[in-house]
């Protein structure tokens, strides 16, 4: 097993009419900054729950934070907190909304282009300069209530990419499952295929060492095939909504992480689809990662076969065999869950996206991903061109 450290000082206060315990989260005589997307806290009441229980303290809202969220819309916030001296962020939302405060916290305070905290990846680690922030989780996929990484978009430029750190844990963040009544069953469909990939991206990975991060690994991707197709159909259904709400988060909170190489090229990969076409994050996940774990199956066919036997209940002849069922079953369970698992099913005009994809991995200097480093460029054009 890696040696690694477990450090997650998140306070995650979970289950129903939760919010109301904001008053006593939020710093005394703090400013606040209420951070939201494009609207949906207003219809839902969730907007009315937490200004009800702000009561009291000086807040000022903005709003606007789109989807895949972008650089300009976030720096347009980080002007305005400059300018009112906000003491504390609350984030109102899903995964944008909160990748998107974590880059506000970190972009506040810090000297040059805050482009470059993006573009070079520049780490906030634990007591760096940041605008402490907690979260009303209201979609849950991302994890990103629970961690200290963020992906943001600079639109100018259609360039997705991550930051994160130490110092970008939320302080606390409310987790009530009855939000998930109101999402759209796009969106259900995309948190339970986010979160069963971030579970992939840590668990199909060489070498094998950590057998308990595995059976912690495999027990979230069992519940997630157990309950998603239901919850999707049933999200008023508490105790599937406040499993499915669980396991998003145990999927990202780094603790099945810990002590095993993570993979993520699915992730980098399916941000470029994302970047270029705008097809939903988790939709262009359930198109590259089974075409990946086909490229690199020479590599990941034993996990593979592991995955297949104690996640699928297969027993097949071979180590080939169970490996190559569990690829069909997975892309299965994602048409279940109404994917689609091709770019042409998403999007147009996509006949140079795996040149595209190549050249701007290149131009980043990323010649090889993947947890042993053996996603090469060549492999990452024979992904994307499967997955056309
Ligand atoms: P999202 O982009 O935050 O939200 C998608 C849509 O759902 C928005 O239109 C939003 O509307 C709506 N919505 C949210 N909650 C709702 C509710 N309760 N009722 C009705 N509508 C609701 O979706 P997401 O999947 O959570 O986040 C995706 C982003 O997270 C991507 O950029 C992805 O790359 C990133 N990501 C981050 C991590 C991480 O660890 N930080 C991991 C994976 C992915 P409003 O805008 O109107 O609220
Ligand atoms: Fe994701």
């Amino acid at each position: 097993m890696n040696n690694f450290e477990l450090y997650n000082p998140v306070n995650y206060i979970f289950g129903k009419d939760q919010v109301q315990k904001l008053a006593e989260l939020v710093p005394a005589n703090a400013k606040v900054l209420i951070a939201y997307g494009g609207g949906s806290i207003f219809k839902n009441g969730v907007h009315e729950a937490v200004t009800k229980a702000l009561k009291g303290f000086e807040v000022v809202e903005f709003g606007g934070i789109e989807p895949n969220p972008h650089f300009e819309t976030l720096m347009k916030a980080v002007q305005l907190i400059r300018e009112q001296n906000i003491d504390f962020i609350l984030a109102v939302g899903g995964g944008s909304v909160i990748d998107g405060v974590k880059f506000i916290s970190a972009a506040v305070h810090y000297d040059g282009d805050a482009a470059d905290i993006l573009r070079k990846r520049i780490l906030f680690k634990a007591g760096a300069k940041v605008i402490p922030f907690g979260t009303v989780l209201t979609l849950p996929a991302t994890g990103s209530e629970m961690n200290s990484g963020a992906v943001v978009t600079i639109a100018a430029t259609q360039e997705k990419l991550t930051l994160g750190g130490s110092a970008l844990f939320p302080k606390f963040s409310i987790v009530d499952p009855t939000v998930i009544i109101s999402l759209p069953k796009r969106q259900l469909q995309n948190g339970v295929v986010d979160a069963f990939t971030h579970v992939m991206e840590q668990y199909l990975t060489y070498p094998h060492e950590a057998f308990l991060q595995d059976r912690f690994a495999e027990s979230i991707l069992k519940t997630l095939i157990e309950i998603g197709p239901n919850v999707v159909e049933n999200p008023s259904d508490y105790i599937l909504a406040s499993n499915f709400v669980w396991c998003a988060t145990m999927a990202l909170n780094g603790l099945i992480q810990k002590g095993v190489p993570s993979d993520w090229a699915t992730h980098m990969i399916g941000h470029e689809l994302t970047a270029l076409y705008q097809i939903d994050h988790a939709r262009t996940l359930a198109i590259i990662g089974p075409n990946l774990y086909k490229v690199m199956f020479e590599t990941k066919k034993e996990k593979l076969a592991q995955y297949g036997k104690r996640v699928w209940n297969l027993s097949e002849n071979s180590v080939e065999e169970n490996a190559q069922k569990a690829i069909e079953k997975t892309i299965e369970f994602f048409h279940i869950m109404g994917m689609k698992t091709k770019i042409s099913e998403n999007a147009e005009n996509i006949e140079n996206t795996a040149e595209m994809v190549v050249k701007r991995f290149q131009e980043r200097g990323w010649n090889a991903l993947g947890e042993r480093q053996n996603i090469t460029l060549e492999k990452v054009q024979e992904i994307v061109e499967m997955s056309y």
